[in-house]
């Protein structure tokens, strides 16, 4: 369905965020026949630019990073509902722009505020609109991350919650978006297959791995402060995690699938510092703006626990990091073995994975034994994959932040993350963050620090691996 008309508010609209994925993700949902019917955006930014600026900024971003080429009568409509108002965030010039958007959608439109704002910056932006009036009946999308830690978070939530009630706002995590993370939901709970293994008593492990091959690519002003913990694992693995983990929802609404995420988070055992390794790669600290004694961790791999009758005792185990070994996005669940002794078997290893590839376009990979061809009875490892290509033509294919703007302008909450699950991934994280142990160096290209990260997983072994 489509969403109701709307004026889109966009902060930081000339920022790294707008640039790369706001703006084409905006044009791509109206190539594709998802917007409004009638909708305006207006961006704003503490330096001012013109209407035609602003244009002409979304046009190169479009074509820089979007999927779509901007041309044509859909360009030409998109680039008209696009104006820019410069400026403190709710001078009165905003309030005006605002207005002039209304009427020229006419009716009431609805309002959505997007902060693509620096974190330093949140509060004041989110105060300000509650000052100025703006805040009844808008809703309102923040980025991550959502605090630091638990003091931060607790007290953003408030300084959100002030303005905001929690059904007006939300809290987007790209990951959630993603078409092969939701899959994970119609892959365990539609499947008479998987639904009834996807437990302690068939699944003997789950690795949540997300390695990046990139550097910090200049960004140490963010990074520094960050480290591949605060910026990968407490956001976007332990969301993944919650679906993975999740009990069965009643309905796919927001009310129920956001408090299976919250039980799921609510049963976490707080992080062990003896079950975390942090690394760094070689090199980092002579990354320009790093300092030279520097112990944020460029990589980080945890084993964590879930304390209920589905998960007990099985360790889940999340690592992600810059400088590794591939760029990857995968869940890998391995289950337990059946008494093989009749079988002779080539080879060594774990035999029966399933694999969820969900970097764009995503794939599943079932891995199982079976017999070599020939006279003998003799067993090897065998792999069955779905891809989408070979099952579906062509589906809408939208980007994760496209589906989630989409989805904050009907109103519907399900992928976006409640206060209390933030706030509760930041509780079971003070452990770690209050007595990190020392980060331990690596080698660019490598899986992380040896032999500590292979250690971690012992008896296991990571699935991505050199
Ligand atoms: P950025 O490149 O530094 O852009 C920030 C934008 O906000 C600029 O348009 C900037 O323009 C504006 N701005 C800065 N201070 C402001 C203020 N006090 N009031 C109003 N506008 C202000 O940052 P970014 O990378 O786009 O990130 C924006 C937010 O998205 C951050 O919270 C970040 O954590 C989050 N995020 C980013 C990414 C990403 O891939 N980049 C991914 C996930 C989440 P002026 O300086 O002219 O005001």
């Amino acid at each position: 369905s489509r969403p109701e008309n709307h004026v889109i508010i966009l902060f930081g609209a000339t920022g790294d965020l707008a640039r790369r994925k706001l703006l084409p993700g905006l044009f791509h949902l109206a190539a594709a026949g998802l917007m409004p019917d009638r909708y305006r955006i207006v961006g704003t930014a503490r330096s001012p630019i013109t209407d035609a600026q602003f244009r002409d900024l979304a046009h190169e971003a479009i074509t820089t990073f979007g999927t779509t080429e901007p041309t044509g009568e859909t360009w030409q409509a998109f680039r008209r509902t696009l104006s820019f108002v410069g400026a403190g965030p709710t001078g009165p010039s905003l309030v005006a722009a605002i207005d002039h958007a209304k009427r020229a959608i006419g009716g009431s439109p609805g309002r959505l505020f997007h902060l693509a704002v620096p974190p330093a910056a949140f509060e004041s932006t989110v105060s300000l609109l509650g000052a100025a009036g703006l805040a009844p009946g808008s809703r309102v999308i923040i980025e991550k991350p959502f605090g630091t830690d638990l003091r931060s978070a607790r007290a953003l939530n408030k300084t959100v919650n002030a303005s905001f009630d929690e059904s007006q706002v939300f809290r987007i995590d790209h990951f959630l978006g993603k078409e092969s993370v939701d899959n994970i939901l119609a892959f365990r709970f539609a499947n008479g297959l998987f639904e009834p293994a996807w437990n302690r008593r068939h699944i003997s492990y789950v690795q949540i791995d997300v390695p990046e091959t990139l550097s910090i690519e200049g960004r140490a002003d963010f990074y520094d402060h960050t480290g591949a913990y605060r910026d990968m694992i407490v956001t976007h693995l332990f969301q993944v995690l919650g679906f993975v983990a999740m009990e069965p929802p009643t309905t796919l609404g927001a009310d129920h699938l956001r408090a299976r995420m919250a039980r799921v988070f609510d049963a976490l055992r707080p992080v062990d510092v003896a079950h975390v390794v942090r690394g760094q790669y070689a090199g980092y600290r002579d990354e320009p703006g790093v300092a030279s004694d520097s112990q944020t961790e460029t990589m980080a791999a945890v084993r964590v626990e879930i304390d209920n009758r589905r998960w007990a005792g099985v360790p889940f185990f999340l690592r992600s990091g810059k400088r590794l070994g591939a760029s990857r996005q995968t869940v890998t669940l391995g289950f337990h073995q059946p008494p093989l002794h009749m079988f002779p078997i080539d080879g060594t290893g774990r035999w029966n994975e399933v694999v969820i590839d969900f970097a764009d376009p995503g794939s599943i990979t079932v891995d199982f034994l079976a017999k070599v061809p020939g006279a003998e009875m003799r067993l090897a490892a065998a792999s069955m994959t779905f891809r989408y290509a070979d099952s579906f033509r062509a589906g809408n294919g939208l980007e994760g932040y496209e589906r989630l703007i989409l989805d904050a302008m009907l109103g519907d909450q399900s992928l976006f993350t409640h206060a209390g699950a933030v706030e509760r991934l930041w509780e079971i994280s003070e452990p770690l963050l209050e007595n990190p142990p020392p980060v331990q160096p690596y080698a660019p290209a490598s899986w992380g620090p040896q032999p500590s990260v292979d250690e971690l997983i012992e008896p296991y072994r990571w699935r991505l691996r050199g």
